[in-house]
């Protein structure tokens, strides 16, 4: 370890590896402290969906900046990332409302990826979204597929990223708690760590480290039942596969108004389903096996017992989309992330010390293009004297 670095980032996720890769690039000297010994946070808990194109505002501009990152990282990095795009099944004709309304409305803005010929939403019928997807046959309306959308392995990726910063020199220090930060320092339980500046990256833990920054900004904690199960598909699942709930959810689906009679009409048809917030929503994995989530449950405490009823509806309706017999479950997990009343908590809390969270479920599809921000914006207001950070500045 060395006695002082460019950059410290405490929180070896998904931003905190993006602050890294961000820092690397500008040939700084970057240190991830992390209390657990392996990554184990929300970032291996999620589904690895890279849900770009249901992005709107400051997302969409992170959206952007992480596809292009996640895209050179599968290069760089040799991560694989699968350019499967996102289906989205319509059950119902308001289902297929807002998708038409998002179609329109992609067609007539700024491209997610410059120099993509591709429309960013093309419709199915229901014969094409049923050719596509393994869902029950005749249970559509129509659907759509969102082409620029990635998928990877939740399992895999931010551990073959950490792997590739190491090999570019980051040093990484696990099972290293922050108890404190202050501009220029870094409090460990190994010691004080020096750095110019400092990217908190911890996620729901923000309302440990900063509880005071948490109360004002109202960010609470979000926990997230999940399945790993062997459903037994008709056919592989081509990639990421949304639904109607998944409408009432991302932030370019949600302002037209046919989100709000969906809304109503699955909050009164489902109340169970509606009271565990729903998204129901499928990954496949590399060996076949089925992600299955999620439900939502709010608290400035997640306790960790999972309800069994949620698990079990969640089985219930993947029977009824797929048209299969329940499937069998292979694992059952617990994810926690934070959640705000905005997308994200930017802030500079101190000279040099950022906080940067994704504060609802979008974290692994912006959260490099978030750090690529934050670390920018660190750099440009850097007021403070490093060698490298000097040259840096220079050069910018
Ligand atoms: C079940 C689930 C499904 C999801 N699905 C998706 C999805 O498909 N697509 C999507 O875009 N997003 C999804 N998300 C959201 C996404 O996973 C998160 O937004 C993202 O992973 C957050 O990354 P992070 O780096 O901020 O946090 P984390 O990955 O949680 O990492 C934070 C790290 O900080 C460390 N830490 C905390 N406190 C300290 C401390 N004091 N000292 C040292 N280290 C500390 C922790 O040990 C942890 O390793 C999902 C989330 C969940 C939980």
């Amino acid at each position: 370890m060395r006695a002082q670095y460019d950059v410290a980032i405490v929180g070896s996720g998904i931003v905190g590896l993006g602050a890294a890769l961000a820092a690397t690039r500008r040939g700084l000297s970057v240190i991830v402290i992390d209390r657990s010994a392996e990554i184990l946070g929300a970032s291996v808990r999620n589904f690895g969906h890279l849900c770009f194109t249901p992005q709107s505002g400051i997302a969409r501009t992170f959206a952007a900046a992480s596809r292009e990152l996640w895209l050179q990282l599968a290069v760089d990095a040799k991560l694989e990332v699968r350019r499967t795009g996102t289906f989205v099944v319509a059950r119902h004709l308001d289902e297929l409302e807002v998708l038409g309304d998002l179609a329109a409305r992609r067609a007539g803005s700024q491209a997610l990826s410059s120099g993509s010929e591709q429309p960013e939403v093309e419709l199915l019928t229901s014969a094409e979204i049923e050719g596509r997807v393994p869902v029950a046959p005749g249970s559509t309306v129509g659907g759509a597929h969102l082409g620029l959308d990635l998928q990877v392995n939740p399992r895999d990726a931010v551990h073959t990223i950490a792997a590739h910063l190491a090999e570019r020199g980051v040093e990484f220090l696990p099972r290293t708690a922050v108890t404190a930060v202050r501009s220029g320092r870094v409090e460990t339980t190994r010691g004080i760590i020096h750095a110019g500046i400092v990217v908190v990256a911890v996620n729901a833990d923000i309302d440990q480290l900063y509880p005071d920054v948490a109360e004002r900004v109202g960010i609470r904690r979000c926990g997230l039942d999940m399945l790993r199960v062997n459903a037994g598909l008709r056919f592989p699942l081509a990639g990421p596969l949304l639904t109607g709930w998944s409408l009432l959810r991302y932030s370019a689906f949600t302002r037209f108004p046919a989100a709000g009679r969906i809304r109503e009409r699955l909050h009164a048809q489902h109340p169970y389903l509606a009271a565990l917030d729903l998204n129901q929503m499928y990954t496949q994995q590399p060996d076949g096996s089925l992600i299955v989530g999620d439900t939502h449950y709010r608290g400035d405490a997640i306790a960790p017992f999972q309800d069994e009823r949620a698990a079990a509806a969640l089985l219930d309706i993947t029977a009824e989309l797929f048209g299969t017999p329940r499937p069998r479950v292979l694992e059952r997990w617990q994810g926690v992330y934070a959640s705000g009343p905005d997308e994200y908590l930017i802030e500079q809390v101190e000279p040099g010390v950022h906080l940067a969270a994704a504060t609802t479920g979008i974290g692994m599809t912006t959260g490099l293009g978030l750090a690529e921000h934050v670390v920018e914006f660190a750099l440009s207001s850097a007021t403070f004297s490093s060698p490298s950070l000097t040259q840096q500045k220079e050069f910018s």
